[in-house]
């Protein structure tokens, strides 16, 4: 069945931003057949649900909000799974039976999407989902942890490691450090071994950079010229666009792979096009991840891979969690405390 939250749920309602986000109650119910019915302990937002509360996405409210959720069965509707297991979901709404989806490859899926956005979402006290996606719970991370990880590192694990093909010892230029996204990109690049530069308007942020990994860090003015001083990059990780394409063009090295997961500065770019042939450049997109890609980041994860936590917010307190994310103030992760 599609994803069902229930209890105490954060809700789109209007297209207001963050004031269009409300607390509600929605009766409790036990898990369907194939389900799995998740006491939620904790959510966390993406910019995703912020662009859903302005009216930018097409979904119709009311809709309950939020990709990434970790919590304990409270009751199941598949034998693998029983009360008391502490899970994680994995964010994306397929329907696991199309030859994609039994291929492995459920970003292909033709029901593909995100949880939240494509379905009702995991701010929520109870949470039922397709048993197909319920994870454990990395033993070693905290609550908090473990529901700000999956969709960052899930897309930025597919970007970095099934399209880009980052390499041990390659060098890979992180644009906008400041966003989850990119966050997770500095964590599983180091991961991999690879020497990591990013850029981000702010000293603070640029600072966090270093302070989680990152080797070498650049203001976001004209950091190509920077960036190729320092000798340029195998891998740049890009998710601004328009606004930094250019330098991110000029940053990359002959042979390099520029891979995007997103456009927040625009949808349209203009490219000069003798940098992508006389470079040998490969363009690349991604969006999420297939359920392989999200055990690897989960096996990682056991290996000693930690997500950054940015703030945390009781669930009452979801609309000021949204203005966090929307005044661009965030490090990491923005997560909801629900329990
Ligand atoms: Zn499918």
């Amino acid at each position: 069945m599609a994803p069902l939250s229930e209890g105490r749920a954060a809700v789109y309602e209007e297209p207001l931003g963050p004031p269009g986000v409300r607390v509600q109650t929605r009766p409790r119910t036990a898990a369907a057949r194939g389900d799995v019915a998740i006491a939620i302990r904790a959510a966390s937002i993406n910019h995703l649900d912020l662009w859903m509360a302005h009216g930018a996405q097409k979904v119709t409210p009311p809709r309950v909000i939020a990709a990434d959720g970790a919590g304990v069965v409270e009751t199941s509707g598949d034998p693998r799974w029983k009360p008391g297991d502490e899970v994680v979901v994995y964010p994306v709404v397929c329907d696991w039976v199309c030859a994609e989806c039994q291929a492995g490859e459920n970003v292909k899926c033709p029901h593909f999407g995100v949880i939240g956005e494509h379905s009702e979402g995991t701010a929520c006290e109870l949470f039922h989902v397709d048993a197909r996606n319920v994870f454990p719970k990395p033993v070693a991370l905290s609550w908090e942890e473990a529901a700000a990880f999956p969709l960052t590192f899930l897309t930025a694990w597919r970007m970095l490691t099934t399209r880009a093909r980052l390499q041990r010892g390659e060098k890979v230029l992180v644009v906008g450090a400041g966003a989850g996204v990119a966050v997770a990109a500095i964590k599983i690049a180091k991961h991999l071994g690879a020497t990591v530069f990013a850029t981000s308007r702010s000293e603070s942020k640029r600072q966090r950079a270093r302070e989680i990994g990152a080797d070498e860090v650049f203001d976001s003015a004209e950091f190509g010229k920077a960036v190729r001083a320092a000798g340029g990059v195998d891998v740049v990780f890009e998710h601004v666009g328009p606004a930094t394409l250019g330098e991110s063009l000029r940053s990359v090295k002959q042979g390099g792979r520029i891979v995007f997961c997103g456009s927040t500065s625009g949808v349209k770019a203009e490219i000069p096009m003798f940098r992508l042939f006389w470079g040998q450049l490969d363009l690349l997109g991604s969006t999420m991840g297939n359920a392989s890609e999200f055990r690897a980041v989960l096996d990682a994860m056991d290996e000693g891979m930690r997500p950054v936590v940015d703030s945390t917010y009781p669930l009452s307190e979801v609309e000021d969690a949204l203005k966090r994310l929307d005044a661009a103030e965030q490090f990491g992760k923005v997560v909801l405390s629900i329990s």
